[in-house]
């Protein structure tokens, strides 16, 4: 079995780096940039995020470990003080894993051409120069027209994300589906939204066709792209879906999604 290992610039996280290589070796575990069994992020979330999107392209043979420098994430299992633990669970691997729900995203543009994304958390639109507006079609039946500040599409994993600070619900990574969540929907008598979060099924098909050919701003995780209508060619539509690829992580221990909701937003219960 071969280890990556993929850690962000901060002091603390090079130290971890440093402790987890000394006892790889120590220990005969081989380490590989390229062709890994298992990921070792060391960091934050965040830097799962950008190690997921790394690898992308061999998400079907690794598995994903998060060491957190910080507090203890959602996506990240471990810390730092944790190291000698972690070092004897890789030894003692068998495969174990388990594995969560991704969303595909489609993007069109005016000129036909399409790209694929693919969001462990969620990917935003929104305008930043005025009211967004878009068609929102829920299997291909028009369902309302939505005017605000944007969308936001995420996996149930990414629901404790962005998707939560919109008011999006927080969805059981064991869900296999995706949610749309609303940002300051316009409501009057005029304009009409449903106003809530919807939670979508693992064979719907959301479509955002976009009304406004300048001022996107699009999201994929970490990723980010200012749009605007150049020679003619602008992005016309956005297509989610729940993605045919997953994330697998390797379980060496259980920690329960809900104690580390409690732990993360509510703190201590009397
Ligand atoms: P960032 O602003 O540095 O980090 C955003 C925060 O979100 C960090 O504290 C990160 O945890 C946390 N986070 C990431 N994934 C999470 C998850 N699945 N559940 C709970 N918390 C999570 O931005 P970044 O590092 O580039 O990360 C991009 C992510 O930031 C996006 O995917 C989006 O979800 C989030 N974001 C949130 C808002 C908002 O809430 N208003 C706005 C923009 C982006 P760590 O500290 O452990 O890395």
């Amino acid at each position: 079995m071969k280890i990556g290992i993929y850690n962000n610039e901060t002091a603390e996280s090079q130290r971890v780096t440093k402790l987890l290589r000394t006892e790889m070796e120590r220990t005969g575990l081989a380490y590989t940039d390229h062709d890994p069994d298992v990921v070792v992020t060391i960091g934050g979330d965040g830097t799962l995020l950008s190690a997921f999107h790394h690898y992308q392209k061999q998400l079907d043979k690794i598995r994903f470990v998060g060491i957190h420098t910080g507090h203890l994430g959602f996506y990240t299992d471990w810390r730092s003080f944790e190291i000698d633990d972690l070092v004897e669970s890789l030894q003692e691997d068998s495969g174990q894993s388990v594995s969560y729900p991704l969303l595909d995203m489609k993007a069109t543009y005016s000129d036909g051409e399409v790209e694929s994304f693919v969001a462990l958390n969620e990917s935003t639109i929104k305008n930043i120069t005025r009211t967004m507006v878009c068609d929102v079609f829920i299997n291909n039946h028009l369902f309302e027209n939505f005017r605000g500040d944007g969308l936001c599409v995420s996996t149930p994993t990414g629901s404790t994300a962005y998707n939560k600070s919109v008011g999006g619900a927080i969805m059981d990574p064991k869900c296999i589906g995706f949610q749309l969540a609303e940002m300051a929907s316009l409501n009057n008598r005029v304009f009409r939204t449903l106003g809530s979060p919807i939670i979508f099924s693992a064979d719907s098909k959301l479509i955002l066709r976009l009304r406004e050919e300048n001022g996107h701003v699009l999201t994929c995780d970490r990723d980010q792209w200012v749009l605007k209508n150049t020679d003619d060619r602008y992005l016309t539509e956005l297509a989610y879906s729940v993605s045919k690829q997953r994330i697998n992580f390797a379980q060496y221990r259980h920690n329960d999604f809900w104690n580390r909701v409690r732990d993360s937003f509510i703190g201590g219960v009397r």
